[in-house]
């Protein structure tokens, strides 16, 4: 069956007050929709962990800091209701813009620190929108469980931040990556790329292990970093956002691998923005 989809918040907690008076425990997936495997697995860790499962989607303009991006985010709202179905999805919330944004709105939620590099230095007001977005839906579903995505490590990690420190009742729980078959990190805007564009992509995700691999034989960033983004724009990108190595935790800049550290890398296909991110 197809889950209830719910638009106003009255509709939503009139479902989540049920919930919580049977002491039912509650897992939301912040998704912007185009839903894909990536997207799917977030679902079914939140089936296997929680008693009712709440997908939201809402294309958040707030995070977009370039207007042509927002307009040409793919949005398939019957599709997405219709993938979730066999997961046994309880709930999907697609909150009408007003019901996030209403007249009047003027709090920003801001994350320090963690958000001055990488995407949030590439996108100024990303971040913000994020935070801002997901504190929102935080307090809106009441959820005991939020399950994100490593994808969006930098993400993650600002969500974790925000939750701890507003005191959100809630555990952020992060998964894994899931990978088309060569290995390109799933995404909603994969869907943008050409048949050209869509061969070419893979080779970001695979410059990346091989500098896994160097950097495990003790090689640091300063040696290998130039030939892997002349590889990678030889392969057909136009432009490199970045491509670091940082810690896990705390994101600091890193030359040389140490236990937590991790390859962050942003570039640009044919307009498209693609971002990944693995485990050193
Ligand atoms: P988005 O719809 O792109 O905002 O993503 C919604 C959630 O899905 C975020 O927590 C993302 O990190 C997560 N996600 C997106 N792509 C993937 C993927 N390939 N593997 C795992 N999680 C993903």
């Amino acid at each position: 069956m197809i889950a209830p989809i719910k638009r106003t918040l009255a509709d939503l907690r009139a479902q989540t007050a049920i919930w919580r008076k049977a002491d039912e425990t509650i897992g939301v997936v912040p998704t912007m929709g185009a839903l894909h495997q990536g997207h799917l697995s977030l679902a079914r860790a939140a089936r296997e962990r929680c008693d009712r499962v709440i997908v939201t989607i809402f294309v958040n303009p707030k995070q977009f800091n370039n207007p042509d991006d927002l307009d040409s985010y793919p949005r398939t709202e019957e599709d997405d209701a219709r993938k979730l179905e066999s997961i046994g999805v309880d709930l999907i919330y697609v909150p009408d813009p007003e019901q996030i944004y209403p007249d009047g709105f003027a709090t920003n939620v801001s994350v320090e620190g963690l958000t001055d590099m990488l995407c949030g230095a590439a996108r100024p007001g990303h971040f913000d929108g994020v935070a801002t977005v997901v504190s929102k839906l935080f307090l809106q579903t009441s959820a005991d469980f939020a399950f994100f995505g490593e994808k969006d490590y930098q993400q993650l990690q600002v969500v974790r931040r925000l939750a701890a420190d507003l005191d959100i009742p809630i555990e952020v729980v992060g998964c894994p990556t899931i990978r088309e078959e060569d290995g390109l990190a799933m995404s909603s805007r994969n869907l943008l790329l050409s048949d050209r564009s869509r061969i070419k992509a893979p080779v970001l995700a695979e410059v990346m292990e091989d500098m896994r691999a160097q950097l495990r034989d003790g090689d640091g960033m300063s040696d290998i970093a130039e030939d892997a983004k002349t590889r990678i724009l030889a392969a057909g990108f136009n432009d490199i956002d970045y491509l670091e190595l940082r810690d896990g935790r705390d994101l600091s800049l890193l030359d040389q691998t140490v236990p937590d550290a991790r390859l962050f890398a942003a570039a640009w296909l044919a307009g498209v923005r693609l971002i990944d991110n693995i485990a050193v």
